[in-house]
């Protein structure tokens, strides 16, 4: 029998699971995960009562096989999302100091397709930004159709450094969740999908973090000395993302609170609330032009 060209013959889409080495299949499915770290609408948290530390049942010899499986699969669903053009996805990280926020987007975000990804940092707003409402600059850097977009810190600061330090009067940031959530929810019904993470690490935990970047030469540069400043108001940071999570965690754009002691434990979570999410929409690839039966490339 003749083989046909891959374009005369088009495979049905191969279901993920079968791509997939099953020797490392996870321990704990993403919607466990998704489960146990979700918090759920109108929840009052109290973040000192939520370990920092958990393992989530998670194992460190096994974490980097799970990764990587993780990973796989999220690059797959990705791929689709891209292919389909028609929703995005947002994944906000937000978190104190040396937590992990970029460790989290390296660890996930490697070897996934960068034309579908976009990843945006956000710094106290400068010019342009300073003169425009605060979701200016955040609405503008939201994904486009097809994208991936993760968000490292978030119109969130806007509830939490500013009212920490007192950047405007508490009547004014507090007004900000109700834009927050309204925002988010136009965001979802254009086709957006939110979900935010908080990456919860102890103060002693900082600490260690801290240390070791003045003490590395080469990670001396990420040491900035307003981090301590920071560090230094932890209470009044605990209370801000107390209260920001309890306004804003919806039912379409909910908040994970993540235990980040533990880098691996908290690359796989987040991985494995990626996934849920890419999962629940499952993307479809577009339906090939008409006519293709048959074509012979020569
Ligand atoms: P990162 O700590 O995220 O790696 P930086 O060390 O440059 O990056 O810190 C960015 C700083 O910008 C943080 O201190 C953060 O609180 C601040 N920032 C971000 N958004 C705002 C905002 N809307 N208003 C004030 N400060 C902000």
């Amino acid at each position: 029998m003749a083989r046909r060209s891959p374009l005369s013959a088009p495979p049905a889409a191969t279901p993920i699971v079968d791509r997939v080495d099953r020797s490392t299949r996870s321990t704990r499915s993403p919607a466990a995960i998704v489960k146990q770290l979700r918090v759920a609408p109108g929840a009052t948290l109290d973040l000192s009562k939520i370990a920092t530390d958990a393992t989530l049942g998670f194992h460190k010899e096994s974490a980097e096989a799970e990764l990587a499986e993780t990973k796989l699969r999220i690059d797959l669903l990705q791929q689709r999302l891209f292919a389909e053009q028609r929703r995005s996805v947002l994944l906000v990280l937000q978190a104190m100091d040396a937590a992990g926020k970029d460790g989290t987007i390296r660890h996930i975000l490697s070897g996934l397709n960068p034309a579908g990804v976009q990843v945006t940092g956000f710094k106290a707003p400068g010019g342009p930004e300073a003169q425009h409402d605060y979701l200016w600059r955040v609405h503008a850097a939201c994904p486009a159709k097809g994208e991936l977009g993760v968000f490292n810190r978030s119109h969130y600061e806007d509830v939490l450094v500013v009212r920490v330090k007192g950047f405007v009067p508490a009547k004014q940031w507090k007004r900000r969740y109700r834009h927050i959530r309204e925002f988010e929810r136009m965001l979802t019904d254009e086709g957006t999908t939110v979900v935010k993470c908080f990456l919860h690490v102890s103060k002693d935990e900082q600490a260690d973090r801290l240390r070791e970047r003045l003490d590395d030469p080469e990670k001396r540069w990420k040491f900035r000395k307003g981090d301590l400043d920071d560090r230094a108001l932890w209470k009044d940071y605990m209370a801000a993302f107390e209260e920001a999570i309890h306004e804003t965690s919806t039912k379409d754009a909910p908040w994970f609170v993540v235990p980040a002691d533990r880098n691996w434990v908290r690359n796989l979570a987040v991985a494995k609330i990626l996934l849920h999410t890419l999962e629940r929409l499952d993307p479809e690839i577009p339906e090939p032009e008409e006519g293709l039966e048959g074509i012979q490339i020569v």
